[in-house]
């Protein structure tokens, strides 16, 4: 299939790289800064231009446990991440991300990135959310390493300096399709570049998917709006599975109405909630680590006020977040992003007024699943539930390590970014071979991709990709939300399975290829529904409570039935097909090394 519908034929322009990672932000220019580095022909393709991927948003820091700023331990937050995963982390992989994040960190440092600093120069490091002292005991740690509250902004500015210096070939405004997939193996990828038009075929021993998060399938998110879950689709439609889809995090604090992000940094610097009557509310909740419980807890306890009617503004359906209290001097150096949001946002004063906030939308636990070096893995015809898939990699949000678990610590996914994409770079280093002689592409290679791109660009049916798409959030927002039942995730389903119908009617406009960003938009929908619709599914058969997955009708954690990670199937695109299949993975229940003990599930509280 290499003509569109009018005859003309589609030209592919051809490229062969040893790596190409899909995706710029902390994780693939990390995987990136690393091909390059060992030496591989490496190709970076991004849709959006590097320092603008969704991590320039991150706010309130990087864990490590560098001791600047209070005594810590890797072995305690190694402790308190599988605590807050709600032992459905895989702790061989937990312990490798904490003990490789301090050094992680002092490249970073070394790389150029202006941190925080400490009157005695070391990094600054805050409290957050979950993070704490002595094996969970108390009392909150400084583990969080911070360049104000634009830490991901100064990553993302120095890991893309890096890059450049190594001498990787960046693709930009490229937006990747679909994967070229050979028995099995993933040979490469293709990617339409937005600008002009043209088809480009990229050849590759190996794909590293680093597309970061699908926060964009809920109506309010702090996510950016290039957050659809790319590599998601494209793992569905190479018929790989998706895991622990259904754990989705929402963040305690997105300003009321807009969804932009307070980081969890403001109640690190003794920010506090508040409800209708006053009450700081967290303590009730919450008695030891109280506003700085993890954000699961938190977002669960302000949502039970605002049902029980203690919310705040006239339809009291948010809560106050204080920081007035703060010294404004403090305010202006540790948090002047916040105060500069506040401000626009919410029209407020935070030195003076409470911000409204509301739980939103924030991070996907569940992606691509991985080993701890960066490689795919699936179910196998053999029923092997770590099978590798040859040639794919996944890092990142869009990634399922699984580190998070049923719910991440805020300040571990940049943790999570740097070191798997780090170790990624060094099992490429270990498993591509400089310029190898590459097998030819099978004939259909571009198939998949330019028929999909062929089918939507000429769409024309009556129902506007936005439309659907509202209808899709919608769906999402009122169907797995922060407290969900048996009864709203099977209305859920269904919704979303007619959701999923209307794309044989989409609609669109533009039939260009220059800068269409109605095709591309569409295309990003198609790949949204998919992690959508496995989302609910998952959702929808977990039958019990589990980090952020709270379940009404099965409050509790089940160990016994549901100590597994979830994998999904979804097949079809455009509205075709759409069928879910489920299956499960054990959980891994050991350490990486015999220096951490294995952490024994236990009740989760704060
Ligand atoms: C507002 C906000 C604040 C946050 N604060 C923190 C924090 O303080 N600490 C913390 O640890 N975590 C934080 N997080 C979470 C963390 O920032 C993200 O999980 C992380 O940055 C994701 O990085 P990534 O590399 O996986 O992907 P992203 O940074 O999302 O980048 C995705 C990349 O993939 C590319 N891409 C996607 N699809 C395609 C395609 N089809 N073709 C080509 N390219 C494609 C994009 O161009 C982009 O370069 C925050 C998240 C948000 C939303």
């Amino acid at each position: 299939m290499t003509q569109d519908k009018t005859g003309s034929a589609y030209k592919i322009i051809d490229h062969m790289y040893d790596t190409v990672v899909v995706g710029a932000g902390g994780s693939g220019l990390r995987a990136t800064m690393g091909s390059a580095e060992a030496g591989l022909k490496t190709a970076c393709i991004t849709k959006v231009f590097p320092t603008r991927s969704h991590t320039v948003a991150a706010q309130g820091g990087i864990a490590a446990s560098l001791k600047n700023n209070t005594p810590d331990h890797w072995t305690w937050h190694m402790y308190d991440t599988v605590k807050g995963s709600d032992w459905l982390g895989d702790q061989d992989a937990i312990e490798y991300m904490v003990r490789e994040a301090p050094d992680a960190i002092l490249e970073l440092e070394h790389a150029g990135m202006p941190f925080s600093r400490n009157e005695d120069g070391t990094i600054y490091q805050r409290p957050f959310g979950g993070h704490m002292q002595n094996m969970g005991e108390g009392p909150p740690v400084q583990r969080t390493c911070a360049a104000a509250d634009r830490t991901g902004h100064a990553m993302l500015h120095t890991l893309y300096q890096q890059s450049l210096k190594y001498a990787a070939d960046f693709f930009i405004e490229y937006f990747a399709i679909d994967l070229i997939m050979d028995g099995g193996k993933c040979v490469g990828v293709i990617a339409l570049c937005l600008d002009d038009g043209s088809i480009h075929r990229f050849r590759s021993q190996a794909v590293v998917l680093a597309t970061g998060g699908y926060g964009r399938s809920y109506f309010t998110a702090t996510s950016a709006h290039t957050c659809t879950g790319d590599g998601a689709g494209m793992v569905l439609r190479a018929g790989l599975p998706l895991q622990d889809m259904e754990f989705v995090q929402f963040h305690p604090t997105g300003i009321y109405g807009a969804g932009v992000l307070i980081t969890e940094g403001a109640r690190g610097e003794g920010g506090y909630l508040t409800n209708s009557e006053g009450e700081r509310f967290m303590e009730r909740y919450a008695p030891s680590a109280k506003d700085l419980a993890s954000r699961d807890v938190v977002s669960r306890s302000m949502a039970l006020e605002i049902r029980e009617g203690r919310g705040v503004g006239p339809n009291k359906d948010h809560i106050y977040l204080h920081l007035d209290h703060i010294d404004p001097k403090v305010l202006a150096q540790r948090l002047p992003g916040i105060t500069e949001s506040g401000k626009i946002f919410a029209g407020v004063d935070l030195t003076r007024q409470p911000l409204p906030v509301v739980p939103t939308v924030h991070y996907n636990m569940g992606g691509i699943p991985t080993n701890y070096h960066g490689e795919v893995m699936t179910i196998g015809a053999d029923g092997n539930p770590e099978t590798v898939v040859p040639g794919l990699f996944a890092v990142g949000e869009a990634a399922c390590v699984s580190v998070h678990g049923a719910n991440r610590l805020g300040s571990n996914s940049l943790t999570d970014l740097v070191v798997f994409g780090r170790a990624t770079g060094h099992r490429l280093k270990e498993m591509v071979k400089p310029g190898a002689a590459q097998p030819e592409l099978p004939k259909d290679s571009a198939d998949l991709a330019l028929t999909r791109l062929d089918h939507f660009r000429y769409a024309d049916g009556s129902t506007p990709t936005a439309e659907i798409r509202k209808e899709m959030q919608q769906n999402m927002s009122a169907h797995a939300a922060v407290f969900r039942t048996e009864q709203l995730m099977a209305e859920g389903k269904t919704a979303m399975a007619e959701t999923y119908k209307k794309m044989q009617d989409i609609k669109v406009s533009d039939r260009g290829l220059i800068w269409n960003s109605d095709l591309v938009e569409t295309m990003e929908l198609d790949n949204l529904i998919g992690a959508a619709t496995v989302t609910l599914h998952g959702a929808h058969a977990r039958e019990e409570s589990r980090g952020a997955h709270a379940h009404e009708d099965f409050p509790d954690r089940n160990d016994a039935e549901w100590m597994k990670h979830t994998a999904a199937w979804f097949n079809g695109w455009g509205g075709k097909g759409g069928e879910v299949r489920l299956d499960y993975r054990p959980v891994h229940e050991y350490t990486l090394t015999d220096d951490a003990e294995y952490i024994k599930p236990k009740k989760r509280v704060y």
